[in-house]
């Protein structure tokens, strides 16, 4: 049987685009691409560079006059402090479209070859129409929905967020857009303190643990079974673990793992491709965050692999018919 490799989008600007002395934790893009280079990891990805995401695409899910503010170094420092990722650097303007663009590749992607594929950034909810915050400029997880609605013609698609912070920008961008589900498990006592309303927002207490996220993860994808949708968009954040500093919340790397092959069984389960989207992560030590990362994009190779030999036997199947 062929060895399909998960095809993921990099680009050191990932990296290198944010200023060294931001408390972002920057490093753990080219520690992660590291992690995928050792022979563990490294006969089951290909890692492909994006292009720029194009103005076009910006403003499928956002205020023109937001997207050109950003292009032309024009925010403001109350808008600038809004997003953070702060000492800023004239680099966060490539980044942030390249960063668009390997989301946008990774759907065009899944869209052409089916099965699943990701982008190791990205997962920007925070993002809203008219204004960034948390790190967030863009909303990738909007532009890609409307893409696909627009693009490729689609009618159902599902935002799964499980980020350990509600998908707040993602859930106003998105609130009319019927064709578009989107569904946040998140802790309730986390940023944003002011929530949005997603479709279905399901709500953890602090401190809850694998055994509490993983019956709310069961319900999530109850409900997006029901959607029945054509595209999975997967924000996969692995702030909700124990050594987050960020999180709040008790998840284990098993947990973790555990909570990603749901959402990874579902797709192969009913053939539906799936973009995945990093989100955020935050431990102390940042290995912890880089493990569960690698631990994420190797379910997801599995499964991609799954989906696609599925489909093989299928073609062969009707072939020899
Ligand atoms: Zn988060």
């Amino acid at each position: 049987m062929t060895n399909h490799k998960l095809s993921i989008w990099y680009h050191p600007i990932y990296t290198n685009g944010i200023h060294p002395d931001a408390r972002f934790p920057r490093d753990r893009y080219v520690k992660l691409v590291d992690k995928l280079n050792t022979p563990e990891y490294s006969d089951k990805f290909i890692i492909k560079q994006p292009t720029e995401a194009s103005r076009n695409e910006l403003v499928m899910a956002h205020d023109p006059y937001y997207v050109d503010n950003f292009l032309n170094q024009n925010l403001t420092q109350k808008e600038i402090k809004r997003i953070g990722l702060t000492p800023w650097t004239p680099q966060i303007i490539p980044r942030t479209l390249l960063l668009m663009g390997g989301a946008i590749a990774a759907l065009d992607h899944v869209m052409e070859h089916g099965g699943i594929a990701g982008n190791m950034a990205g997962g920007t909810h925070h993002a809203h129409y008219d204004f960034g915050s948390g790190y967030c400029i863009f909303n990738d997880l909007a532009v890609c929905s409307l893409l696909a609605l627009s693009k490729y013609n689609f009618t159902k698609v599902a935002v799964i967020d499980f980020d350990v912070h509600q998908g707040d920008g993602t859930a106003t961008i998105l609130q009319n857009v019927d064709e578009v589900l989107t569904i946040s498990v998140h802790c309730q006592q986390n940023f944003p303190f002011r929530k949005s309303k997603s479709d279905y927002d399901l709500e953890l207490p602090a401190n809850a643990g694998d055994e509490e996220i993983l019956a709310m993860v069961a319900t999530a994808l109850d409900i997006t079974k029901q959607f029945g949708p054509e595209l999975i968009l997967f924000q996969a954040g692995v702030d909700g673990l124990s050594t987050d500093t960020l999180g709040k919340l008790n998840i284990s790397r098993q947990g973790m793992s555990k909570r990603n092959e749901m959402v990874f069984d579902l797709a192969v389960e009913q053939m539906i491709p799936t973009v995945v989207f990093m989100g955020g992560g935050y431990s102390n030590p940042i290995s912890h965050t880089i493990d569960a990362f690698g631990d994420l994009f190797l379910s997801a190779s599995m499964a991609n692999n799954q989906i696609l030999s599925k489909a093989d036997l299928e073609t062969f199947d009707s072939t020899i018919d």
